[in-house]
């Protein structure tokens, strides 16, 4: 009898812990963002010490999820970026992109990404605080909101029990908030073909959701299929379908090499690189909302039985 309850209550912890991997947790998209935006990480400003141990922080996540190193130095694709809004001494800076990869065999890959670096202590450039400089900017919302996102859609595909259709490419781009630095260097120094690559999914700043203005999720005009993957897409949250595949992050890079993208963003406010963009700020919920929504997204790419073809939305 003894026995018989110790293997239900093994069985039961089991499942317990089988239906938590198959979830976006919250408490781990605290614990991203608490980490990345913390004081302790000083704004993450490229070339930093900071902005290196963040590198470290999402490489060792991606190696807890069996990902497989798909830079060009294990996870690592390192590259130049230069200041350039303002004069600094040091203005041309080490950055790394941070790429796992899930192999599940396929012809096709569809990317996910999320740039990791921020604006540092103000001395880039780009705040919006006119005494700026020498205060942190965190970066909760800009962009450890999404760089959480991309860990959880990490865990979540690499913990999945049946093998996709497709391979999924994470990147943690570098040196965004210097002009999509880490992105422009990853396509035109892709790690794998571009043409196997049939959709990029980019979030930057999905930590602010606003029920007024809605998640926006841009760029629905650079495929024909994108209305065809929408139209079953249910969500507890408001989103709006707009069309262009211009924008101001890292799907631009990609766009402008002929792939279908897609962008995530909640939207400007008053903390938008200020130094008060902090991690309590964040609207946790709607965060996990926004990536049920984009799992859905995925999982609707992957039952395209072709690769998505390309539209110039301008
Ligand atoms: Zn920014």
């Amino acid at each position: 009898m003894k026995n018989i309850n110790l293997f239900l209550i093994l069985c039961l912890l089991c499942l317990t812990k089988y239906a938590q991997a198959q979830q976006i947790e919250i408490s781990n998209l605290k614990k991203h963002i608490y980490y990345l935006a913390d004081d302790k990480m000083k704004g993450r400003g490229t070339g930093s010490k900071e902005v290196f141990k963040a590198a470290d922080y999402i490489e060792k996540e991606f190696k807890k999820y069996k990902l497989q190193p798909k830079g060009e130095n294990g996870y690592r694709q390192s590259f130049k970026a230069k200041v350039w809004k303002v004069k600094v001494a040091d203005s041309i800076r080490d950055a790394d992109n941070i790429i796992g990869f899930i192999d599940n065999g396929a012809a096709l890959t569809v990317v996910i990404g999320a740039h990791y670096d921020h604006l540092g202590t103000g001395h880039q450039g780009s705040s919006k605080d006119s005494l700026g400089v020498g205060k942190i900017h965190n970066g909760a919302d800009d962009n450890a909101s999404g760089t959480a996102g991309l860990l959880e859609l990490a865990r979540y595909f690499s913990t999945n029990k049946e093998k996709e259709p497709y391979n999924l490419l994470f990147i943690a781009f570098g040196a965004e908030e210097l002009g999509l630095v880490g992105s422009k260097y990853f396509t035109e120094h892709p790690t794998l073909p571009l043409e196997k690559i049939t959709a990029m999914l980019n979030m930057d700043m999905i930590g602010r959701y606003n029920p007024d203005n809605g998640l926006a999720v841009i760029g629905y005009g650079t495929s024909s299929q994108w209305p065809i993957i929408f139209k079953d897409i249910q969500a507890p949250i408001k989103f709006n379908l707009s069309k262009d595949g211009n924008g101001g992050s890292d799907q631009t890079s990609f766009y402008k090499k002929n792939i279908p993208v897609l962008f995530f963003h909640t939207g400007g406010h008053p903390d938008y690189h200020m130094p008060t963009d902090d991690a309590e700020k964040i609207d946790y919920q709607a965060l996990k909302s926004i990536l049920d929504l984009e799992k859905s997204v995925i999982e609707n790419v992957m039952k395209q039985s072709n690769k998505m073809d390309f539209i110039w939305t301008n």
